[in-house]
């Protein structure tokens, strides 16, 4: 059976490229960059061009960027790493944040921190009015993802920076699932701190990096030996961050090309779902959304179920939260868009990545029907409704 996966958004597999760059960089160059002997040298030099290829990638300077252990832990890094040198005052995040920026808040919540969590319409765009009003005297920083991992959604990140800093508070976004899928300057963003994931990007996993603007003061969350310019100790993941910086420099330099097959892909992908199933509802953001993003929600039926059955037949997609807990709890990015909870139990994310074909599109368009239709039969909430 063919096996098409369809999961970008959780992680992408490393592009054979990105690993050959990696290699020598396990037994051949394993010095600790800190030494100063050859290996040492050399290691030194492979993490310095990486981290000037990521820069690039993003329109910052070398000095801006900090290596972390990934995404995650970037967003702790910007909101503990930013936050914790003030009293606790306030600050502001989207209410469709990824957990690494929702639990970090909870964190800072409960050590005084007070939250106001943003909600957004319909479409999974922030509010912007809310946003605006809700900044207060004490508010030191406004968090809000560049694009939601559930439904695509791209935020109007230069207008929020603006506000934020009109406000006088610094302005972190979680760009992990934009970089490397559409443009991102942090010049042109005027962002203070952005975060990105290695294997979101055909890159390996357990890397990222968060770009700090200069002048940003942040103090670390992790405490040793003074790496990363004292912002991140731990010997440096070498083939991990050359990997990212190869990934980066692919995936922007063939951004002209993948970006608008896979928004075709994707568009064509939606149209044929909403055209052959009825009661379906298409998540998130008409076009300002990501390249590869296909979010719906089915009624009377479980995303689960729906999941599964793909699966049976060799399509990978995830429904809609993929929580690490596995629990059926519906999404609360789903949740925020104004959904019931019934609706939102049914929903789907595919996410296209640049390997997927125009016959994998086809292929899934061919099997999703039946599979929906076999699923309402068995549903009680059908055969009632
Ligand atoms: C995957 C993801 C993260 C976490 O990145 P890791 O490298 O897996 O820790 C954070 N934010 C968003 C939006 C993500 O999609």
């Amino acid at each position: 059976m063919k096996s098409v996966y369809f999961d970008h958004a959780a992680t992408t597999p490393v592009d054979r490229r990105v690993l050959e760059r990696m290699l020598p960089f396990f037994c051949e160059v394993y010095g600790n960059p800190s030494e100063i002997h050859k290996q040492g040298r050399e290691a030194r030099a492979a993490v310095d061009a990486a981290r000037a290829q990521v820069a690039a990638a993003i329109g910052a300077g070398a000095k801006e960027i900090v290596f972390t252990a990934g995404g995650t832990e970037a967003d702790n890094l910007a909101l503990f790493g930013y936050l914790q040198r003030f009293e606790p005052g306030h600050f502001i995040i989207g209410a469709t944040e990824h957990p690494a920026v929702m639990e970090a808040a909870r964190a800072l919540n409960r050590l005084g921190w007070a939250v106001d969590f943003i909600p957004v319409d319909e479409f999974g765009t922030i509010d912007l009015d809310g946003y605006e009003k809700a900044f207060r005297d004490d508010t030191r920083l406004a968090s809000v993802m560049f694009a939601n991992n559930v439904v695509g959604t791209i935020q109007p990140v230069a207008e929020l920076a603006r506000i934020a800093h009109e406000k006088g508070a610094v302005f972190h976004t979680d760009a992990v699932q934009a970089v490397g899928s559409v443009p991102v300057d942090v010049q042109a963003l005027g962002v203070d701190m952005l975060t990105i994931s290695g294997h979101k990007l055909y890159g390996p996993k357990g890397i990222g990096a968060l770009y700090a603007k200069r002048g940003t003061r942040l103090t670390p969350i992790i405490h040793g030996g003074g790496h990363e310019r004292r912002l991140r100790s731990g010997t440096e993941n070498v083939p991990g961050i050359v990997g990212m910086g190869a990934a980066l420099e692919i995936a922007v330099a063939e951004m002209p090309e993948t970006k608008p097959r896979l928004e075709r892909m994707r568009d064509r992908m939606a149209a044929a779902v909403l055209d052959s199933v009825p009661d379906v509802k298409y998540l998130g953001h008409p076009t300002e959304r990501l390249p590869g993003n296909v979010s719906f929600t089915v009624r009377y039926i479980e995303g689960e179920s729906m999941l599964l059955q793909l699966d049976t037949h060799g399509y990978m997609v995830s429904s809609g939260s993929a929580c690490a807990s596995g629990s059926l709890e519906p999404s609360h990015v789903i949740l925020a868009l104004g959904l019931g909870a019934e609706e939102a139990h049914g929903s789907l994310r595919v996410s296209l990545g640049r390997e997927n074909t125009d016959e994998e599109i086809d292929g899934f368009v061919e099997v999703f029907p039946p599979i929906v239709e076999k699923l309402r039969q068995m549903s009680p909430l059908y055969v009632k409704g």
